[in-house]
């Protein structure tokens, strides 16, 4: 499981029709992974359908959602301070529904309620499609549905299919949940608790899922899951196993307008000789594998639980870039893990030239509630020293993707264009097939969601820079 924590909230058109101004409007604050944007863009979906309209102001909304991430301390803080913002408002405005999903309110539950009491109501991150029925009673004052976190089993995936989705952050883009969960358990996360066990989804459900979008004009599919390419591993008491995750790529490249599949995030167990194939067989399958690692130490990997050595990892490196030559991998990296060595994070450093990484998100080592590594008792190295070994891994990291970065000025490369740069220059900004982002000029059209050949010219450690002549690819 990957990414930053830095919360976000949806963007969602600024600008509501006469229709919408009259209804009641939702704001929905995300932190953490994908999964929970994907889980917020659902949950987005239901609320429309349930006659709410989106705003993309909290201070402007009649209902709040604050969709939570416990992975790590800091997110888990910011939690707290917007509820308190926004308790603080209930006050004044009792009318205002706040509620609280996702990670942290899975782990807290009740504890949640009892601290709070003002809130509305908490639901886990398997019982999201309970959130219209929890916004009414609030709205009518009937306190008997302020809690939901016990697995809805046969719901969590079947939303897409009950309402098409409304508005797609991306043009062009989407997310599709493949599996939820984890059987993994490493020493550090908390996921096996707040999401449940590994679980996957019916590939019927997920290749109709992939039609309807294709219909609608999504060409780039991104596959999801918490351990994406365990999908379908034969498990006792579940449905899949009909496809391997290998072959459920292959029948989603075969879905006409599909022009690019991403997947995340992988655990390096479950990358099969298959897997690894497709890379090879599959263009659609695009030349981008972001696989965490976690540790370059043997010593501290085994602590972790992580299943894998540091040999394996670059071996499945070594045969990626066989298969697809080009390849961009990316990674995450935890530093300050208890009892890590200035030895342990030396291999970490050696590892990550010998994999030579294009990008990665590094954190530091944060103790987690209910996590086994919490339960023994390791407690957290200094802070001042963690905070060192941060720095050297991101000078490491931001040398590494400036010489990725490098290595393609003067190449043409096919961008997906996604909006306008954030720079706020007029530059127009999107994603190469290797998860490059690309800022760049075009001489001629250029609209959202198209495929446009860039021209490199330069870079900077977060993107490369180019011109198009604005013609489809
Ligand atoms: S337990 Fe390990 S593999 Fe499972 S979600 Fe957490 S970090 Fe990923």
């Amino acid at each position: 499981m990957s990414s930053p924590e830095e919360g976000f909230s949806l963007p969602i058109e600024a600008r509501p029709s006469l229709q919408e101004a009259a209804r009641d409007r939702f704001h929905i604050r995300t932190f953490g992974c994908q999964m929970n944007q994907h889980d917020a863009q659902k949950m987005a979906n239901l609320l429309h359908h349930a006659g709410l309209a989106a705003s993309d102001r909290a201070e402007a909304a009649d209902v709040v959602v604050i969709h939570t991430c416990s992975i790590r301390e800091k997110a888990e803080h910011r939690l707290y301070t917007e509820l308190g913002i926004l308790l603080a408002r209930k006050r004044a405005e009792p009318g205002l529904v706040v509620g609280v999903g996702g990670c942290v309110a899975q782990q807290e539950g009740e504890t949640l309620l009892r601290r709070f009491p003002k809130l509305d109501f908490v639901f886990g991150p398997q019982n999201l499609v309970h959130l219209p029925a929890m916004v009414d009673a609030a709205r009518a004052r009937d306190r008997s549905l302020r809690v939901d976190y016990d697995d809805a089993p046969g719901e969590r995936f079947d939303l897409p299919q009950r309402h098409p989705a409304y508005a797609s952050p991306t043009p062009g883009r989407a997310f599709v949940t493949v599996m939820e969960g984890c059987d993994l358990f490493c020493s550090y996360c908390v996921v096996p608790r707040t999401r449940g066990r590994e679980v996957s989804r019916p590939s019927a459900q997920i290749l109709a899922e992939v039609r309807a979008l294709a219909e609608a004009g999504t060409s780039e599919v991104t596959l999801l899951g918490q351990t994406v390419n365990a999908y379908g591993r034969p498990r006792p008491g579940q449905i899949a196993g009909e496809l391997a995750f290998a072959d459920l790529i292959r029948r989603v490249a075969e879905v006409p307008g599909i022009r690019r599949i991403r997947f995340t995030s992988p655990h390096p167990s479950f990358v099969t000789p298959e897997l690894i194939r497709a890379f090879a067989e599959v263009p659609e399958l695009c030349p981008h594998l972001h696989l965490p690692v976690q540790s370059g130490s043997n010593r501290v990997l085994e602590a972790m639980n992580r299943r894998y050595d540091r040999e394996t990892y670059l071996e499945i490196v070594a045969r990626l870039r066989a298969a697809r030559p080009g390849i961009a991998v990316t990674t995450d990296l935890i530093v300050g893990y208890p009892t890590e060595t200035d030895a342990d994070f030396e291999d970490t450093l050696r590892l990550m030239n010998e994999a030579g990484f294009a990008d990665s998100y590094s954190f530091k080592y944060s103790e987690r509630p209910g996590t086994p590594a919490q339960r023994r008792g390791l407690g957290e190295l200094d802070d001042a020293r963690v905070q060192a070994r941060l720095e050297r891994v991101q000078d490491v990291q931001r040398s590494l993707t400036l010489d990725a970065h490098a290595a393609r000025i003067g190449t043409r490369l096919e961008v997906l264009v996604e909006g306008a740069s954030r720079h706020g220059d007029g530059q127009l900004t999107g994603r190469s097939d290797d998860h490059r982002i690309v800022n760049f000029r075009a001489s001629g059209p250029a609209a959202l969601g198209s495929y446009l050949p860039v021209d490199i010219t330069g870079c900077t450690p977060h993107s490369l820079l180019g011109t198009s002549p604005g013609i489809p690819a």
